[in-house]
C-alpha cells in the first residue's frame, strides 16, 4: 500500500532567529516570526514523500489555519493525507522555536491535537500499517498510539522505525523488540542507555543488549553510528561537511530518508549513508519541511 506510513505528530513551527539568547527572566529581540510546516511526524512523512518514497501520514490538527498550512505542505511534498484526521474545535499542534546565532535551535512544542492522536485510530488505520513497508514512530503523541502502533506494525510484519523523540521516560522491551533501527542523536542515546560518560557506540551496544534489533545513532555534523542486527561493531557514516543556517528538523530529515531507503530494500548502513547526506542538506536551508530537499535536489548537493 505505502512504502512508509509515518504515525506521529504535525505542528506548525512558529521560528523567530536571535543574535543572542535570552537569560531567564530576559528580553531580547528577534527577526520577523515565520510560520512554517513541522512536527516530527510531519517531518518524516515530507522527508520520505519528497525523495519519491509513497508516505502516508497518521495524525491529528486541528480545524484552523494551522492545520491547513500542514496539510498544503504535506500535499505539495507528495503525503497521502487520507489518514489525516482534522478535528473540529481542537487547536493544531505548535512548536515555537528560537534559532541561535549558530543555527542552534530551543524548541518549546505544545500538543494540540497531536494529544488525541488514539490506539483507536491506529486500529482505524490497521490495513495501512499492515500494508506498508515500514511504520515509522516518534514520541510527540501519546506513549499509548506509539505502543499500539509499534505493536500492530510488528505483528503486520511491517518494519518499524522507532525515534524515541523527545526522550519518553522509559522505553519498555516490547517496544525496543519492535525497532529496526532505534533511530537516537547523541543526546538521547546517552539518556536512553541510562549513562553518564561513555562513547556513543557504548551507548548503541547498551541499547542493541536492551533490546532493539538495531540501533543508529546520528552524530550532527560528524555522521551517524550504525550498529546492525548482526554487526560486532558499529560502522561509522562520515558527516558531510556544510554551512548549516538552521539544524531545525535534520534529525527528522535523516529518519525519513533512512525510512524510505529501508523501504526501497537498503540495509540500515546503506540507508544512514543516503540519510546523511539528506540530513546534510535539510541543514542548509531555513525551516524543517522547507529545507528538505526532492532526490533531483539532492543530486546536486554536496556529497
Ligand atoms: P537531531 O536533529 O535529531 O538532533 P542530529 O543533530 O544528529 O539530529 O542531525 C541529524 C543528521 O543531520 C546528522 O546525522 C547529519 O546527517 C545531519 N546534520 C545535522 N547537523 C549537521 C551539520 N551541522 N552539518 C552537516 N550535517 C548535519
Amino acid at each position: 500500500m505505502y512504502d512508509v506510513l509515518v504515525i506521529g505528530s504535525a505542528n506548525a513551527d512558529l521560528t523567530v532567529r536571535v543574535s543572542r539568547r535570552p537569560a531567564p527572566g530576559e528580553t531580547v529581540p528577534g527577526t520577523d516570526l515565520t510560520e512554517s510546516a513541522g512536527g516530527k511526524g510531519a517531518n518524516q512523512a515530507a522527508a520520505a514523500a519528497r525523495l519519491g518514497a509513497r508516505t502516508a501520514l497518521l495524525a491529528r490538527v486541528g480545524d484552523d489555519a494551522y492545520g491547513r498550512l500542514l496539510l498544503d505542505a504535506q500535499r505539495a511534498a507528495g503525503t497521502e493525507l487520507r489518514h489525516v484526521l482534522v478535528e473540529p474545535g481542537a487547536r493544531t499542534g505548535t512548536a515555537m522555536i528560537v534559532v541561535g546565532p549558530d543555527g542552534d535551535n530551543t524548541i518549546v512544542v505544545s500538543p494540540g491535537a497531536n494529544a488525541r492522536l488514539s490506539p483507536a485510530d491506529v486500529a482505524a488505520a490497521r490495513e495501512a500499517v499492515a500494508g506498508s513497508a515500514v511504520v515509522s514512530l516518534q514520541w510527540e503523541v501519546p506513549p499509548e498510539t506509539v505502543r499500539a502502533a509499534a505493536r500492530a506494525a510488528h505483528e503486520a510484519g511491517s518494519r518499524v522505525v522507532l525515534n524515541p523523540s523527545p526522550v519518553p521516560r522509559e522505553l519498555d522491551p516490547e517496544l525496543l523488540a519492535a525497532a529496526d533501527p532505534l533511530v537516537v542523536n547523541e543526546h538521547e542515546a546517552r539518556q536512553l542507555a541510562q549513562a553518564s560518560g561513555g562513547t556513543p557506540a557504548q551507548w548503541a551496544h547498551a541499547l542493541r543488549e536492551r533490546g532493539a534489533r538495531s540501533v543508529v545513532v546520528t552524530l550532527g555534523p560528524e555522521g551517524a553510528l550504525v550498529l546492525g542486527a548482526e554487526d560486532a561493531e558499529p560502522v561509522a557514516v562520515p558527516g558531510i561537511e556544510v554551512t548549516a543556517v538552521d539544524t531545525t528538523g535534520a534529525g527528522d530529515a535523516f529518519t525519513g530518508a533512512l525510512a524510505a531507503r529501508l523501504a526501497a530494500g537498503d540495509d540500515v548502513a546503506e540507508a544512514a549513508r543516503f540519510a546523511v547526506r539528506v540530513g546534510a542538506a535539510s541543514v542548509t536551508k531555513p525551516g524543517a519541511q522547507p529545507s528538505y530537499p526532492t532526490a533531483a535536489e539532492l543530486q546536486r548537493a554536496p556529497g
